[in-house]
């Protein structure tokens, strides 16, 4: 009885194990390697160009956004805005003018919800594009998710609407939302700052002022080490080219 119990129990647990590692398996969300040789999603681009792409999501936000605007044309600087649809609806002339000045206007859906079903977040990009629509004429072709989260799921679906998915350097990330001091904003910019990066700022969600005073430093340094300011859409063409 015992030997027969013995190797059955054995079984029954590499059985558990199988299931478990199959079901993760399946359940795992597709990593950054996967996204990155399909081109679906992009965090950065390698290019021995001098270039980056600023971004900012959660605006337009009345003050901090105009005041960006303000620094970003004082050095003839484009960027990407990643802009919720309810704030975009309400500082309509900011969108207009980040438009007429060549920035780049991209969808961080309607009420940038942290969970949500794939249903509502297609509504939401379809709402938010409406709006921009509205204003400037063009929709847009860029999505950063809300806090960058995924799932395979979503990413099938926006990207059959059109959508390609921009995150950000991992070392680019300013966390400026969490106001960490001008000093901290600058300094994860500029010390592993390299040609292709995606650099995340937020231009809403908050009093923002931490990162008008620190764009005012970082953008003439690196200015002065040669960087071009270019939109993400530029950046992916300038990826294409590369990869011919
Ligand atoms: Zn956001």
């Amino acid at each position: 009885m015992k030997k027969i119990f013995t190797p059955l129990i054995c079984l029954i647990f590499v059985g558990i194990l199988l299931a478990l590692g199959l079901n993760l398996r399946v359940s795992a969300v597709k990593d950054r390697y996967h996204y990155e040789t399909t081109g679906e999603i992009m965090w950065e681009i390698k290019t021995e160009e001098k270039v980056v792409a600023l971004t900012f999501d959660d605006g337009p936000h009345p003050k901090h956004t105009a005041e960006i605007l303000d620094i970003l044309s004082n050095y003839d600087a484009k960027a990407t805005f990643f802009v919720v649809g309810e704030n975009a609806e309400k500082n309509s002339d900011l969108i207009l003018r980040q438009y007429n000045e060549g920035h780049e206007i991209a969808n961080h859906t309607y009420t940038h919800p942290l969970k949500t079903t794939l249903a509502k977040l297609e509504k939401e990009l379809k709402q938010t594009d409406e709006i921009i629509f509205s204003i400037t004429g063009t929709y847009p072709e860029l999505f950063r998710p809300v806090e960058g989260q995924y799932s395979d799921q979503m990413i099938q679906s926006v990207v059959k609407k059109g959508y390609r998915v921009i995150m950000w350097s991992w070392h680019q990330d300013t966390e400026d939302w969490k106001n960490p001091g001008i000093h901290r904003i600058e300094k994860t910019v500029l010390k592993g700052v390299k040609p292709g990066n995606i650099i995340l700022f937020h231009d809403g969600g908050g009093n923002r002022r931490q990162t008008v005073e620190a764009l005012e430093k970082i953008i003439p340094e690196l200015k002065e080490q040669g960087y071009e300011f270019v939109t993400v859409s530029e950046l992916i063409k300038m990826k294409h080219v590369q990869t011919k």
